[in-house]
């Protein structure tokens, strides 16, 4: 029989989505106005005006994309490459994989930096890249490796890139509200997050900023960008239109911005250096409560991510069986290993509203039922 959609309320502790603060949910269930009508208009300055305190920056080109995070890395790419342009990416996990496969299709010409699983990017391998590739134009990295729990050193590689000659691409989904991130202060050119990991809004949008270098390199491009709907010239003259007023170029999802600016705005009210404690205060715990159990965090202190932990599986535990128990016994979703960590591991998220005593205190006594042998 068809009937409504009655989700069972759960707990999401996985590497996203992560738990929807229900001030988000509100406003996004508030009527639905049209997205060139003036109210809608002034909704949308006030989002990119919270967007940039959050990505601590003023770039003028600021604004969210009406898709999810991995339409904001492609949007990223597209625009500032050209056909046969050179790029390095940086690969230490799933995500830096995704861009280095972005390269392809976009017809650039890659070249690849890659460091093991659970370890940050190497600096020094970075340089020996761009040394031995003068040409390149643009340098991509993950700040937050959501596969992985690893957090790489965003300031020192913009500068490096820098230093080359290149402008930088920064995959801050996980990062951002979650670490420290300052666009502004740390030189990087185009920097990208998404509403379902940190910023505690449903997925489906994402945040994207082009320092002035970047907006420039756009606008000097010799061929039009390939993908029409990620066009940024395009979406300029929707997002901004000062003085001529705002084209039509599609229909923005006008509720689900609703629930970014809502997400933004709590931010804002809470203080963004309160939000970067609270995920780091709220991982202590974690790890004091999972290490009193016996478990042992897979990633080395000094760059993990307090938002995102690697836990590793205790030998003879049937991984996927527990997080199965978790789900149906206790509502509580964590995540699977990926890749390299297939079944070695469980991605335990303490993103944005997921960031809470309660949580924390509801996995460790969940999973201590779940594993009677500890
Ligand atoms: C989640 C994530 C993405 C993709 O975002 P979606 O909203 O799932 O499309 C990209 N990069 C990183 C690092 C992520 O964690």
């Amino acid at each position: 029989m068809n009937t409504s959609f009655h989700p069972t309320p759960r707990t999401l502790m996985g590497p996203g989505p992560s738990d929807v603060h229900p001030r988000v949910l509100g406003a996004m269930g508030k009527a639905t106005i049209g997205h060139l009508d003036p109210e809608f208009q002034g909704l949308m300055e006030d989002i990119k005006d919270l967007m940039r305190y959050t990505f601590r920056t003023s770039n003028a080109l600021t604004l969210p994309l009406s898709a999810p995070g991995s339409a904001a890395m492609e949007a990223s790419f597209a625009n500032l490459l050209e056909p046969g342009d050179k790029a390095v990416v940086c690969i230490n996990g799933v995500f830096g994989m995704r861009m280095a496969e972005n390269v392809r299709r976009m017809g650039g010409e890659l070249v690849t930096v890659e460091d093991e699983w659970g370890t940050q990017v190497d600096p020094e391998k970075l340089r020996s890249a761009l040394v031995a590739n003068p040409d390149a134009k643009v340098v991509g990295f993950v700040h937050a490796e959501t596969s992985t729990g690893v957090c790489s050193d965003v300031k020192t590689l913009c500068a490096l890139a820098k230093e080359h000659g290149c402008l930088t691409i920064v995959d801050s989904v996980t990062g951002l509200a979650g670490i420290e991130l300052e666009v502004d202060h740390w030189q990087a050119d185009v920097t990208y997050s998404g509403t379902q990991k940190c910023l505690s809004a449903p997925p489906g949008i994402s945040l994207i900023t082009f320092s002035q270098a970047a907006a420039d390199r756009v606008k000097a491009r010799n061929t039009p960008v390939q993908s029409w709907f990620l066009d940024l010239s395009l979406l300029m003259a929707y997002w901004d239109g000062e003085g001529g007023g705002r084209t039509y170029h599609h229909t923005a999802p006008v509720n689900a911005m609703y629930g970014l600016h809502e997400a933004l705005l709590m931010i804002k009210e809470q203080g963004l250096e309160e939000s970067w404690t609270k995920h780091r205060t709220m991982h202590n715990t974690l790890v004091e409560n999972l290490s009193g159990l016996g478990l042992e965090f897979v990633v080395d202190a000094a760059y993990r991510l307090p938002q995102l932990n690697l836990v590793k599986v205790p030998e003879g535990v049937d991984e996927a069986a527990v997080r199965q128990q978790l789900l149906k016994e206790f509502n509580l979703e964590i995540g699977a290993g990926l890749g390299a960590f297939a079944g070695k591991v469980w991605r335990v998220g303490l993103m944005g509203y997921s960031a809470r005593q309660e949580n924390v205190q509801l996995c460790t006594s969940a999973l201590r039922a779940c594993l009677p042998g500890l």
